[in-house]
């Protein structure tokens, strides 16, 4: 502990980073302008340390870390891909960076205009009729949706009480439709990890207000029973929402109005540019077909016959309003450009290349681990450490030894319907050599599972923290550093 401590504090009595100017501005007397016990009897404690030591602690942190910059973040179901620089540096714009949302709509035309833009851009991509830029994450999105399936049932006179889930849904599916005042009906999948037609048949009924499908589903499959899906809860009077976080596999290839989907969320931080995965800003659109358009929140960015853009806050039927101000503005900046700079073609090639990466993964592993549900990949697939976990190496211990390999890891024990399951999606930004790389650290950590499964159990050896105890980490979770390690 010691130690740590002579390695993290830095200060030196007396070491300078910056020498600031003289103020120009004339001197006053704190002590006149305060109030005397408001004022500080000693100097600030502040770390005493030259410019190079503030950079290189900043530059070694940086890395301390995994993220997309420094390599591979095959992440299942979040779609870490790499995000371009310029679209960053666009958003960064004084123009873009220093408006105030409490300024003019007649002084800000241009973000209205970018808000206007990416709507339409995302109402092509989906085939929807309408759409808000509001929500500020996916799950935020299907909570929107579920408010807009409540309402729509409400003024038709009905009080309907279930939404019906696949079992391999994501965790913020069934939180959802809880806040949204339904109760979650979980429905099996079949032999080939798509729904359970039989079982679905069962559960629908004019007591079910909708469905919340994700497509393609989190095993990377394509629902190919949507249209019998969509035909059979629309018969029973129902909705049908796409979770459409997984966007990534189906821009420029199919769209979501024509499967069948009156509702859907896009999540702009996963398929469309926004750097995530540190709990920063994102933004979780939703796109709706046209009936369900009176519903969105308000305000919504409407234009004039002159061209003239403005905020239309007078929508009688709207849920109302659900994110301060218009939502996060300068992750819409960043889904503009990218989508602008991509075009159509680019977005289907995006597309395209997210599959192929998929499925030349699956193909280079499928000997040495078992993969249930290996027909019509996507975007991602889920392997199963069913083979590993007989020689007594839990997937934890597989994503664990990827650490040691410069990798992150891949979402694990989820979907919950494959034991030791093991979500890999590559994305669309790596190339082939950093497959390949990944491809032999599986193959390497399988070899030494068959010769020396103790030596991967110990994993990670190599990183700045090595295997915390999981249980003490969840129950006495305590991230606050102290100088005070004696
Ligand atoms: C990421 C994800 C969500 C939730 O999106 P957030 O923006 O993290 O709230 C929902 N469903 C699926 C399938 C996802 O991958």
């Amino acid at each position: 502990m010691a130690e740590n401590k002579v390695i993290f504090e830095k200060s030196v009595p007396g070491r300078w980073g910056v020498i600031l100017p003289e103020s120009a501005a004339p001197q006053i007397k704190l002590s006149d302008n305060i109030a005397q016990e408001l004022l500080r009897s000693s100097p600030a404690e502040l770390p005493e340390v030259t410019e190079p030591q503030v950079v290189r602690h900043y530059v070694n942190l940086s890395v301390k870390n995994h993220h997309i910059d420094k390599d591979f973040y095959p992440l299942g179901s979040c779609t870490m891909k790499y995000n371009p620089k310029i679209n960053d540096a666009l958003a960064a714009l004084p123009g873009f960076s220093t408006i105030h949302p409490l300024q003019g709509e007649e002084n800000c035309q241009g973000a209205l205009h970018i808000m206007f833009e990416l709507s339409r851009m995302l109402q092509k991509i989906t085939g929807m009729a309408d759409c808000t830029l509001q929500p500020s994450a996916g799950s935020q999105g299907e909570f929107v949706g579920l408010l807009i399936m409540k309402k729509y049932h409400e003024q038709k006179g009905e009080d309907r009480k279930y939404i019906i889930i696949p079992e391999t849904a994501h965790g913020t599916n069934p939180a959802s439709v809880v806040l949204g005042g339904y109760q979650p009906l979980e429905v099996k999948s079949d032999n080939r990890g798509r729904v359970d037609m039989d079982d679905l048949r069962s559960k629908v009924n004019e007591n079910v207000a909708g469905m919340m499908l994700t497509q393609p589903n989190t095993l990377g499959l394509f629902e190919d029973s949507i249209e019998e899906i969509a035909s059979l809860i629309h018969d029973a009077g129902g909705l049908m929402y796409m979770d459409g976080a997984n966007l990534n596999a189906l821009v420029g290839l199919c769209r979501s109005a024509d499967m069948g989907f009156d509702i859907t969320h896009i999540n702009l931080h996963k398929t469309f540019s926004t750097p995530h995965g540190g709990g920063g800003p994102g933004s979780g659109p939703i796109a709706v077909v046209d009936h369900l358009s009176k519903f969105l929140p308000v305000p919504r960015v409407a234009k004039q016959d002159n061209g003239q853009y403005y905020l239309q806050k007078n929508c009688p039927d709207s849920i109302g309003q659900v994110h301060s101000f218009y939502g996060n503005f300068s992750i819409l900046v960043r889904a503009y450009v990218y989508i602008k700079m991509l075009g159509d073609e680019g977005l289907k090639k995006m597309s395209r290349q997210a599959i192929i990466n998929a499925n030349y993964l699956k193909h280079q592993l499928k000997d040495a681990f078992h993969i249930p549900f290996p027909e019509g990949t996507l975007h991602e697939f889920v392997v199963s450490g069913v083979k590993q976990k007989e020689k007594g190496v839990k997937v934890l211990d597989i994503a664990k030894a990827l650490l040691d390999h410069g990798f992150h890891a891949p979402t694990i024990y989820f979907p919950n319907n494959v034991p030791e399951a093991m979500m890999i999606e590559p994305t669309e930004s790596e190339t082939r050599e950093t497959l390949d790389r990944f491809v032999s650290s599986m193959l390497e950590i399988n070899e030494s599972i068959n010769t020396n499964p103790e030596s991967i159990k110990q994993c990670p050896v190599n990183t700045p923290v090595s295997r915390l105890d999981e249980t003490k980490a969840n129950r006495e979770l305590n991230l606050r550093w102290k100088n005070d390690l004696s």
